[in-house]
């Protein structure tokens, strides 16, 4: 991943998921931390994560980490904080092939929720411009993203097997690259 010679159509599912995973967790610990920009130490939080997941000798944490911080969110609209008109929201579009469970559902808003329609959630978030998604919510996407393709065999997978065409969300819209930490929040 790290060599740009690479097409992205050659890159596996398993090194796409897991780069992404680590992207985001470096996202994470400069946010926890209050950061302007992204630091040494958090570009060695991606390495280290991403040989880890990609190695074995690390695990993306269970949805039951992201489910106690749904809880504690409440219900508001988990990705403006609205409290009006709530409804649940499937994360992996039904339509698409995501599950009726509680893993795949969280509340959202009219306005979100007509405003996302049946797009794929990173599809609605490049579609909505310029502002990232709370950070936990593309986390909870993105163990879903990598439970569902554990479970169906496709980790080992170029992103240009056209068997991802009938996938419920699209690979190649999954953020790597995060804006600077102060323009993003975690819920
Ligand atoms: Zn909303």
């Amino acid at each position: 991943m790290a060599n740009k010679k690479v097409p992205l159509t050659d890159i596996t599912v398993r090194e796409h998921l897991f780069y992404a995973y680590a992207n985001l967790a470096m996202a994470h610990t400069a946010v926890v931390k209050g950061q302007e920009k992204y630091e040494r130490f958090n570009f060695m939080v991606r390495a280290r994560l991403y040989k880890g997941l990609l190695t074995g000798t690390m695990n993306i944490r269970t949805l039951f980490d992201d489910e106690k911080i749904k809880l504690s969110i409440g219900t508001k609209c988990n990705y403006c904080n609205s409290t009006e008109q709530l409804a649940l929201d499937h994360i992996l579009a039904q339509k698409l092939g995501g599950k009726d469970v509680g893993d795949n559902l969280i509340y959202a808003c009219k306005i979100c929720n007509s405003s996302k329609g049946k797009k794929d959630l990173m599809e609605w978030m490049s579609f909505r411009g310029e502002e990232f998604l709370p950070l936990m919510v593309i986390r909870r996407y993105l163990k879903l993203v990598i439970n569902y393709c554990v479970d169906n065999d496709l980790m080992d997978l170029k992103l240009s097997d056209n068997v991802l065409d009938n996938v419920p969300f699209k690979l190649i819209l999954i953020p790597i690259n995060y804006p600077s930490p102060h323009k993003l929040r975690l819920v």
